[in-house]
This record gives structure tokens, sequence and C-alpha cells, in this order.
């Protein structure tokens, strides 16, 4: 019998802790907790994005400092607002929405975000910290990850983590964290040779891949706890992860369902992660 994560539950009880944060936050230092959010281009998928972020700040009482640039906007005119916003005391974190227009350097731009700010988790400084295990801001995914398998008691030491997907913002940062969370870690990629293998053997498996249903049944060993981190769409359209999850459900002590499951996590990190800059910055 399965049990499922339910990211959107631990979400909430999340966000009202948060919300407790900030408020504190607010009677101390006499100001909101403050997210920029800049947004350039028309993605439709990235204006979602940034919607849901924007309504996250709302809810739990974070000051959000939304940025629209047009699509054609150049280099120069977007590294001139992040250098007027990363300098705004009022201003606790700096989130940059992905993917810029083709003629931005996004490198380039996610550079000017000093790690203080970084509530994306994505600068070197912060991912180098994670690595040799120093105080840092955590990628928001695999932080989601982190926290609801620590909310459900997941056994974490000793145990075999396979994940698949080898991405900065995921894959990476997550096998980081499951490796300081003493988890014997294997990363899996498209390279992979007899992928079945590595999976079979996971304690706890997690896919981070972007292919609709990828993870079926017989790459899972019995008992395992499988987490989707996949958004995708089905063949009829509809919001799928990276596990067939009817298949594999019944492998499982614990799964994440999607959606409902980490996606919901990522934006409460983000959150969690804005906070935690702000209180950092007074030196709390
Ligand atoms: P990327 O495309 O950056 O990375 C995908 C990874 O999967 C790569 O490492 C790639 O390997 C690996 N991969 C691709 N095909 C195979 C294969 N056949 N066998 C084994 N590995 C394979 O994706 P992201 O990490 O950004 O995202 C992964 C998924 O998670 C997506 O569905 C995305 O939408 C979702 N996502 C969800 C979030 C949430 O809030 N829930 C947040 C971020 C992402 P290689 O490196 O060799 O190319």
């Amino acid at each position: 019998m399965y049990n499922i994560i339910d990211g959107k539950k631990l979400a909430g009880e999340m966000r009202s802790e948060i919300k407790t944060q900030a408020l504190e936050f607010k009677s101390r230092f006499k100001r909101e907790v403050g997210l920029a959010v800049v947004l350039a281009g028309d993605d439709a998928a990235s204006q979602v994005y940034v919607k849901n972020k924007i309504k996250a700040c709302e809810e739990v009482g974070i000051k959000s400092f939304a940025y629209y640039l047009p699509n054609d906007v150049s280099q120069n005119q977007i590294e001139d607002l992040i250098k007027e916003i990363v300098g705004d005391d009022n201003i606790d974190g700096v989130l940059v929405q992905l993917p810029l227009p083709p003629q931005i350097d996004a490198e380039r731009v996610l550079k000017l975000i000093p790690s203080d700010k970084d509530v994306d988790g994505f600068s070197a400084e912060n991912m180098g910290k994670l690595c040799i295990g120093e105080q840092c801001l955590v990628a928001c995914t695999p932080h989601g990850v982190l926290k609801a398998l620590e909310a459900y008691n997941v056994q974490i030491k000793g145990r075999k983590a396979v994940i698949v997907g080898r991405s900065n913002i995921v894959g990476k940062p997550l096998a980081m964290l499951l490796l300081n969370a003493d988890a014997t870690v294997t990363v899996c990629h498209s390279k992979t040779e007899n992928l079945k293998d590595e999976c079979i053997n996971a304690d706890i498996l997690i896919a981070a891949v972007g292919k609709a249903k990828f993870i079926t049944a017989e790459m899972v060993k019995p008992n395992a706890v499988v987490v989707d981190v996949g958004i995708n769409r089905d063949e009829n359209g509809k919001l799928c992860g990276d596990v067939d999850f009817e298949s594999v459900k019944e492998k499982c002590s614990y799964i994440t369902p999607v959606p409902g499951g980490i996606g919901p996590m990522t934006i409460t990190m983000l959150m969690y992660n804005t906070v935690t800059a702000a209180f950092r910055r007074k030196n709390c």
C-alpha cells in the first residue's frame, strides 16, 4: 500500500510558518520582506510562473516588486535594471525568470545578483557552499524535495538515492543535498548505460528528466520512495510528471503526485529563501 507525499498540503503548512516569520521581520525592521521578480519577454509559461510567485508573495506577506521588460530588451537595459534592483535595500531577494530572450546572455545577467540576494540559489557561490556543506541559499526545487522527504520521515541516511537528471537547477544541487544528508547518491543522465539497472537499486528514486511517464514500474524497486520533479503534458495535453504514476504507485512506499507534489514545494521554498535572505541580511 503506497502513501502519497502531499506537497500541496505541506506547502500550505510551510507557508503559514513563513508568514509568521515575514510578520516578525516587519515588526522588528519596520518594513516588509521584499522580493524583486524580473520577467523579460512574453513566454506564456514564464508569465504563469511569475504570476504564481507574486500570488505566493501576497499570501505570505512578502512585498513583491515586479519588473516586466519587452521581448526585444537589450543586454544593457536588463543589466542596468538588475544593478539598480540589487542596490535597493528594501529588496532582499532577486529572481530573474528564465529563459531570457535569445539575444540576452543570461549568465552575465545572473552574475549581477549578489549571493545574499540570490533566492534561486543558482549562483556559483551558493552552489559551491552547498557542495562543501556551508550555510547558503539552496535551489528551490531540490530544497523542496528534501523538505518533503523530511516531513514524511523518509529515512535518507545510509539509503541509496538515484537521481535521473543532472541539471544545474535540479539534479546536481539535489545530489549535494542528499549526500550532505548521508545518502549514497547516484546521478544518472542521458548517457547513462543501463539506466534501469541503476534505478532498480534505488531506495529513493528521483526523476528530473522532463519526459512524460519516463519512469515505469519495472525500473522501481519494491517499496521504494519515488519523487517526481517533472512537469510535462501527456498525449492528451494533461499535466503529468516524469513517472508513470498509475503503474509505479503500487510498487512504492511513498510517491509524489503531479500536480500537487514537488511543484507547490518549489514556490514555497522561494518564499522561504526570501525570508531567510532578509533575516541574514540583518545578521539574524
Ligand atoms: P533539463 O532538461 O535541464 O535536464 C534534464 C536531465 O534529464 C538532463 O540531465 C538529461 O541528461 C536527463 N535526461 C534526458 N533524457 C534522458 C534519458 N533518456 N535518460 C536519462 N536521463 C535523461 O531539465 P530540468 O532539470 O530543468 O527539469 C527536469 C524536469 O523537472 C522538467 O520536466 C521540468 O519541467 C521539471 N521542473 C519542475 C520544477 C518544479 O517546480 N516541480 C522546477 C524545475 C524543473 P543530459 O544532462 O545528459 O542531457
